[in-house]
């Protein structure tokens, strides 16, 4: 009977829909941008003078904001939103989980008399006060205080999220326990931003920068993912419950990198993208959808780097966005960093810059030797915190998906090295050995009294293969994972930048003040920077073995899996980075340790239950349809004396008896008490669960390669990557 089959009725449907035409092709996009935001210009409409400034200098400068405008702001933005058609108002926060939660509320207060007042206060903007006790804090609150707050961040725009069923008004805040401790990734990232941002200050006023304007680090997000049609999607319950299949043979070899596959996108993907384009507009979301896919079925958006804290906003309202005109266009976006086993995976890389708006990024080379100076002080701090601080930035993208990802020889090595490109490499050499006074290649080298040479500006190659790499005027941080957000790998990068900048500028400032000319002292630094740190500069292939053990030569650390790398957050040097610059006590730092395990230890156990489930019901009875029926075959051939081959039939049931026994050792595996501590279930799930896994899978997929294609249940990777 093989009327029931899921798999082919879903190919059934799929040639069947028809998809939607993309609302954006009626309009401009230009012409919506920003639309729904309650933009600073928008507030300088609407605000008394006297309140625009106030909160335009929180924004621009991070004065603390003055309680006393909030009544007023409120009130504006309640006639905005009220004018939008909202009716609803959401204080929006990014609990640990790496998810968005909001937590809606009327704006509509019922009256005496039967009618309703929007109501919309100063107090409700600043403050809201959510159930916490289903999000995760790693036992920063007692079961008996599950309360936490939620607190307006002034410096990320408030917007209005447009829904079928109404529109809400939302506005992002952090969220924080009420002993003040953090509760969610934005807190810690407007910590670490001050922190950065001052000591960074520190060194330009020694470069005579006295009325810089306030530094801050900005983030360009660029975006991998895969689009799977819908009906697909649900006919894969691993797909729709782990987000990646657990289950399905690769592609014949080298089909994922056919050329007939990029010739053109499918007019649905098209239309994706330009109604994503538009409503990412909407959100003030500059975000320019691209095209350049390398595996089958997967595609990429690099939406224009912003402010730190508001490019995590942007991010996280722009995976929101995706999933939900996806499926308007039936089809489902998957962000899971390795959706498809032997398939490119999904990064998110993430540009980094420091600098402000009169000197623009700090990582661009100068045209004299002075801003060459600078901008070398700048790129050694890099180099100095990237060196000294490898493993926190492993662990800021440590996750139970990305462990498939890092080090699968298409996604940089768990080995964090920087790539300069050759010209500023060669740079750091000849300080390292003295004095730079040439320049490799391109460019003009000038050799001032300082010895500093002049750069030119575009550093020209690339290398794909380096998960730290300097690419012109930011530095691209390739690790972290498609799903995560981008707040951790920010917070880290910001927080060892600051102790970095911190140690330089009081290093600095120490040579002035005992009389040290500022470009002797500069030359000194750099050359104890490249000394000390320099074996962080990698400019080969990060794919190859013999990184791997020239790396350890080098002592750079090789945390392979999240099991490794999270206890990097509990060393006392890292609690004492934190702790220094203000942005984590250690409450925080092992809150955030154990909700990292916990979250590892919980992702693998939902894949391991879903692997016996499926494996039990779906993979099983179709594998012993097919052996039934080879075997009344071969039953009938014999009986009509033909003597049959009994090969086909071994060959079916040996992978089945192998199925039967990884099935048995995974129920078992799952049945184990694996320890009390979060630490115990985490390497419970990697050492049992895993592996059990592993070989439930592999018996199952080579039954995918014999079982009649008919009776086969599950749409296979060809069919999900190929038909969109
Ligand atoms: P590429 O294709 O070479 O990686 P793109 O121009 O597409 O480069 O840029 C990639 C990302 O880098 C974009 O999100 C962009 O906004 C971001 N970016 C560019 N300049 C900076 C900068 N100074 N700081 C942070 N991000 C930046
Ligand atoms: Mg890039």
């Amino acid at each position: 009977m093989t009327g029931n089959n899921v798999r082919l009725q879903a190919i059934k449907d799929v040639e069947a829909y028809v998809p939607p035409a993309a609302v954006a092709e009626t309009d401009e996009p230009g012409e919506v941008y920003g639309e729904n935001v309650f933009s600073i210009g928008e507030m300088r409409r609407r605000l008394p003078k006297s309140v625009y400034k106030s909160v335009a200098a929180t924004i621009e400068r991070g004065a603390p904001l003055d309680p006393a405008v909030a009544d007023s702001v409120a009130a504006a933005m309640k006639d905005w939103a009220l004018e939008k058609g909202a009716t609803h108002y959401a204080h929006v926060f990014y609990p640990l989980t790496g998810l968005t939660a909001e937590k809606h509320d009327s704006f509509f207060e019922p009256l005496a008399d039967g009618s309703a007042l929007a109501e919309f206060a100063g107090k409700t903007l600043i403050q809201g006060e959510p159930d916490a006790s289903s999000f995760p804090n790693g036992g920063l609150r007692n079961t008996f205080e599950a309360r936490g707050y939620t607190g307006w961040d002034v410096t990320s725009p408030a917007y209005i999220l447009q829904n079928p069923n109404g529109h809400t008004l939302c506005i992002p805040t952090v969220f924080v326990s009420m002993t003040g401790e953090a509760l969610d990734h934005k807190t810690p990232l407007l910590r670490s931003q001050q922190a950065m941002g001052h000591h960074a200050e520190r060194i330009l006023k020694l470069f005579g920068h006295e009325s810089a304007a306030h530094v801050v680090s900005f983030c360009g997000p660029e975006q991998e993912y895969f689009l799977v049609d819908r009906h697909f999607f649900l006919a894969r319950p691993d797909l729709l419950n782990a987000g990646r299949t657990l289950f399905g043979t690769k592609p014949p070899k080298g089909q994922e990198f056919d050329d007939h596959y990029f010739g053109a996108i499918p007019a649905r993907v098209l239309g994706f993208m330009m109604d994503t384009e538009r409503e990412l507009f909407k959100l003030g979301i500059p975000a320019k959808t691209r095209h350049n896919e390398v595996a089958p079925g997967q595609f990429e958006i690099a939406p224009m780097f912003e402010r730190g804290n508001v490019a995590a906003d942007h991010q996280q309202l722009l995976m929101t966005t995706f999933k939900a005109v996806a499926k308007k266009h039936g089809m489902e976006c998957l962000f899971h960093e390795k959706p498809f086993d032997g398939v490119n995976g999904s990064g998110k890389h993430v540009n980094f810059s420091i600098g402000n708006s009169e000197l623009g990024s700090l990582f661009v080379p100068g045209d004299n030797p002075h801003d060459n100076a600078q901008f070398l002080v700048f790129c050694g701090a890099v180099i100095r915190a990237v060196h000294k601080y490898s493993g926190l930035l492993r662990a800021s993208v440590a996750s139970a998906t990305n462990d498939h990802r890092l080090g699968a020889n298409e996604a940089p090595p768990a080995i964090i090295s920087i790539f300069l490109g050759d010209q500023l490499a060669d740079i750091f050499d000849q300080i390292a050995k003295g004095s730079a006074t040439s320049s490799k290649g391109k460019g003009t080298m000038m050799i001032g009294a300082d010895t500093l040479p002049v750069l030119p500006t575009d550093p020209g190659d690339r290398n794909r293969t380096s998960p730290f790499a300097f690419t012109g005027n930011r530095f691209e941080f390739r690790a972290p994972g498609s799903m995560q957000t981008v707040s951790v790998p920010m917070v880290t990068l910001n927080t060892i930048m600051a102790e970095s900048l911190d140690a330089i500028a009081t290093e600095l400032e120490a040579a002035v003040a005992e009389g040290t000319p500022f470009e002797t002292a500069v030359q000194t630094l750099l050359t104890s920077i490249i000394t000390d740190h320099g074996a962080v500069v990698f400019n080969g292939d990060g794919y190859s073995e013999t990184w791997q053990e020239e790396a350890a030569a080098r002592g750079l650390p090789n945390l392979r899996t999240t099991l490794d790398a999270l206890p990097e957050l509990i060393t006392d040097s890292a609690i004492e980075l934190f702790e220094k610059y203000q942005v984590f006590n250690s409450r925080e730092m092992h809150s955030r340790y154990e909700v990292g395990l916990e979250q590892y230890a919980l992702t693998i156990g939902v894949e391991a239950r879903l692997t016996l489930e499926l494996g039990t019901t779906v993979v099983l009875p179709a594998a012993v349809r097919h052996q039934t029926e080879v075997a009344q075959n071969f039953t009938a051939l014999t009986a009509a004396g033909l003597e049959p081959d009994a090969g086909p039939l071994k060959e079916v049931s040996a992978p089945i008896a192998e199925l039967r026994t990884a099935l048995d050792t995974l129920r078992a595996a799952l049945a184990v008490h694996a320890g009390d501590s979060a630490y115990d279930e985490a390497k419970h799930a990697h050492d049992s669960l895993l592996p059990a896994m592993a070989a439930v899978r592999s018996a199952a997929d080579t039954l995918e390669t014999i079982v009649a294609d008919d009776l086969w249940p599950l749409p296979t990777y060809q069919e999900m990557l190929y038909i969109l």
